[in-house]
């Protein structure tokens, strides 16, 4: 999909959303956007082809393509489908466009999705994203595709824009089921890691020589190289990802473990930890203030 031939609705404009659709203005993309939280449009003061409009209705108008960054698969099917009496926005979209899920959205929804949407002659893909709110804004994304393999064909040029991994692993739903299986295995590591310090900590040890070995022994993973030193250790808990999307990813994963009747024993722990953090955290809490909450847990 060429910028000169490609005029985009781009709905979700949250901490990923926003330097997401900032980079596909770069390339030369028109784009009508719309969010909830009508302080967005401010963000875009100074970049050309953006349009801020005051509902999806109005952003899907013209559009071939449809982007949705949106928190999660229930908003996604009301915006879609309508609720409390409100209709929805799919019967609007114009035919033959796409409409290319960047969510990190549950797998059994998108593939539901992508069965009415085909009826209305719409091509689904499903493209969640990896690698935060730094990874958005320097376009260096990891982006997972799911749908057929001529639209992939289709959009890579537009997605390489945002990312710089995009690989396609399957039908529509396949990538919202990597990406939550991915989150859920991030997850495990943060949780691990957050006790595993908190303990060595209470023993007198300095967490960050713990965190060296760990960093140069088996235990590395995502958290102990990237997060621990720089949200952390040092009490800022300020990632860009919310505690709230985290718990949403690991129960969407357990989910889909249990669907497929597979073993799911620390996924369910997983669940109940987050559930827990962010009941105790509240709104508006990192995913990292998990350290937080583990230091401060009675037992
Ligand atoms: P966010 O909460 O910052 O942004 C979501 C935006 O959606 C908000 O601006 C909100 O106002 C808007 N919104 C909610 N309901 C709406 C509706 N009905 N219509 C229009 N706008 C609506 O979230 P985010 O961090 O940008 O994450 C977006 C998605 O990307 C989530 O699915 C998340 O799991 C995923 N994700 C986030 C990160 C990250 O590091 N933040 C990384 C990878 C994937």
């Amino acid at each position: 999909m060429q910028a000169s031939d490609t005029k985009i609705a781009f709905v979700g404009l949250g901490l990923m959303g926003v330097p997401m659709a900032k980079n596909l203005l770069k390339a030369g993309y028109q784009i009508s956007g719309f969010d909830l939280n009508q302080e967005v449009a401010a963000k875009f003061s100074d970049d050309k082809g953006f349009q801020f409009v005051s509902s999806p209705e109005q952003a899907i108008q013209d559009a071939n393509l449809t982007i949705l960054m949106l928190p999660d698969s229930t908003i996604i099917d009301a915006l879609l489908w309508g609720s409390n009496g409100s209709a929805g926005i799919a019967t609007q979209l114009s035919k033959d466009s796409y409409l290319m899920d960047m969510s990190s959205s549950s797998p059994i929804s998108s593939k539901e999705n992508n069965q009415k949407l085909e009826k209305l002659g719409i091509k689904f893909i499903d493209a969640p994203v990896s690698g935060g709110v730094k990874k958005a804004i320097d376009g260096s994304l990891a982006i997972i595709v799911g749908g057929k393999k001529e639209y992939f064909g289709e959009i890579h040029s537009l997605l390489e824009c945002m990312g710089k991994s995009i690989v396609h692993v399957g039908d529509a739903g396949a990538a919202h089921a990597v990406k939550a299986l991915n989150n859920y295995v991030s997850a495990a590591g943060l949780i691990a890691a957050s006790e595993a310090l908190n303990a060595a900590n209470k023993f007198g040890l300095d967490p960050h020589v713990v965190n060296q070995v760990f960093n140069a022994s088996t235990g590395r993973n995502n958290t102990t190289e990237n997060k621990v030193e720089n949200f952390m250790l040092n009490d800022a808990f300020n990632s860009g990802f919310s505690l709230a999307l985290m718990r949403k990813d690991v129960q969407i994963a357990l989910n889909f473990i249990e669907n497929m009747n597979c073993y799911a024993n620390l996924a369910k722990q997983c669940v109940l930890t987050a559930k827990e953090a962010d009941e105790k955290l509240g709104k508006g809490a990192d995913h990292t203030a998990m350290f937080d909450y583990v230091r401060s847990a009675a037992l």
